[in-house]
């Protein structure tokens, strides 16, 4: 059966799945999604036996029909491969009586490796399939962790190129060290003298110029975004609940068929959005238990039906969380109205003109399946200790938010259902805030001497990304005004 692409947004031109990741967003700003979900005809018996590789192609094939097996086949052989520092890709591991499974054994040590790993092949098969001749130029602004993690998957990637904007005083020491020191001959790396915003604004700019666009074309490139409302990174994201499912089943933890929680710290609302795809297709998900950290806007939308982001924007250890405009929840929204693209329109202008929209009773009750709560940092901080005193786990603070609105899932619905918690970043890429809920004899520590800490602490090796960047040359040096950016992308593509 094929599955087509349409708007959330009433744009109803439908589009194959291998367009919908080449456009990234529908012309009318709407998010593609699938006309159907399709539903997961493999048995459980067969799943358990599958390995991650095998497992993504049940999945994926379903979902980008217009994929040949050829051609799918290839792009996930070479993104799940050695740039995994474990042939399980996705392993579990128990702790405090709840499955984490572990989602950072990617090249940057964090979760976005796992659609990141795989969108850019996933992207230069769709040129080929449509006929675009051009070269794809990535262009991303990131605030650390989303251009680190799209680096690793462009770098050298045939027919792409990648340029990536940060602010030269916005990240972290260690974030800006794994930008600069990238290799891969189509890999550059700029910092601006603004900050995040300025450098969004202005990428967001340089996409809109059809001029630039017209003299991109003449030289043989055009541009594309990884952007996490790429339904090529959606679709990847639901393969590991089905191989966490089917793992557990193979080893005696669950029986096929059985309910299993997932809980999800949550952002953007991609994370969590492919855990309710992977219900929608058959999986037995129970509930689906949506963290937040002090930016609780989610936990806010899911008691009152009205989402606000009118409100002070927070800075907490779990900064990939710290998001009040959750753009993938817009695909959620699409689905409560009954696929109304009109009437989800509506909500999102709403969103954007005055700051929030108010969701109909009949659509919140459609959200059952769903539980949000938050941690203040306090609480993220105890999760961090709890879990470690309690089964010498280390987890990181975006996992420990999870793990810190389960207990209080737990003590709210006596709910013993098996639970899995998507552990999305190793504790290894946020030491500091992880070595100072543990005690308070690190401080004063480099960032590097507290990996070493972390290291003797847990029995877990320092990883290799953080060891590789020790000692790597910089090779990126460029910095620019944010106004300098459109010139900066035409020097480095040798346009005049
Ligand atoms: C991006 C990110 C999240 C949030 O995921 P969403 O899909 O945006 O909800 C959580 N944890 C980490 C470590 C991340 O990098």
């Amino acid at each position: 059966m094929q599955v087509l692409y349409q708007s959330t947004r009433g744009k109803e031109e439908k589009v194959t799945a291998s367009m919908a990741i080449l456009k990234g967003l529908s012309e009318d700003g709407g998010l593609f999604v699938p006309t159907s979900i399709p539903k997961l005809d493999v048995p459980m018996e067969k799943l358990a036996q599958m390995s991650y590789q095998e497992t993504a192609y049940e999945v994926m094939s379903r979902f980008l029909t217009d994929f040949t097996e050829e051609e799918l086949k290839s792009c996930i052989s070479r993104a799940y491969d050695s740039k995994f520092d474990t042939q399980k890709i996705a392993p579990i591991r128990e702790a405090n009586g709840v499955y984490f499974l572990e989602l950072f054994h990617g090249a940057t040590i964090a979760f976005k490796d796992m659609a990141l790993s795989i969108l850019p092949h996933l992207m230069t098969t769709a040129a080929r399939k449509n006929q675009v001749k051009n070269e794809i130029v990535i262009l991303t602004a990131t605030s650390g962790d989303t251009g680190k993690a799209a680096l690793a998957g462009f770098a050298d990637v045939p027919g792409t190129k990648i340029i990536v904007f940060y602010p030269k005083h916005g990240v972290s020491p260690i974030q800006e060290k794994q930008m600069v020191t990238q290799k891969g001959a189509n890999t550059s790396v700029v910092g601006i003298t603004g900050n995040f915003d300025d450098a969004q604004t202005a990428v967001k700019k340089i996409f809109n110029d059809r001029e630039l666009a017209q003299e991109l074309d003449r030289a043989g490139y055009q541009f594309s975004s990884a952007n996490s409302i790429n339904i090529g990174r959606l679709v990847p994201q639901i393969v590991y609940y089905v191989y966490a499912y089917a793992t557990l089943v193979r080893e005696g933890k669950i029986k096929a068929g059985e309910g299993l929680n997932v809980v999800v710290p949550t952002g953007n609302f991609g994370n969590i959005l492919a855990a309710y795809y992977a219900k929608q297709m058959g999986l037995p998900v129970n509930k689906l238990i949506c963290a937040s950290n002090e930016n609780k806007v989610l936990y806010d939308f899911f008691h009152t039906g009205t989402y606000d982001r009118k409100r002070e924007f927070i800075l907490t250890s779990s900064p990939s969380m710290d998001i009040l405009i959750s753009s993938n929840l817009e695909r959620l929204i699409y689905r409560l109205t009954g696929n109304d693209a009109v009437k989800c329109a509506e909500l999102m202008q709403s969103l954007s003109q005055g700051g929030e929209y108010t969701i109909t009773e009949e659509m919140k009750a459609q959200l059952a399946d769903f539980y949000g709560n938050y941690c203040s940092e306090g609480e993220t901080k105890e999760a961090i200790s709890a879990t470690f005193y309690g089964s010498d786990y280390v987890i990181d603070p975006h996992t420990a938010v999870a793990a810190g609105v389960y207990q209080k899932y737990l003590r709210a619905s006596e709910d013993n259902t098996p639970t899995v918690i998507a552990s999305t970043a190793s504790p290894y890429k946020f030491t500091r805030s992880v070595m100072d809920a543990l005690s308070d004899r690190y401080e004063g520590l480099d960032d590097f001497a507290l990996a070493d800490a972390l290291s003797k602490l847990s029995g877990v090796p320092v990883p290799q990304a953080v060891e590789e960047i020790r000692t790597a040359p910089v090779l990126h040096d460029r910095v620019v005004d944010a106004a300098d950016m459109p010139a900066t992308v035409k020097n480095i593509l040798g346009i005049e």
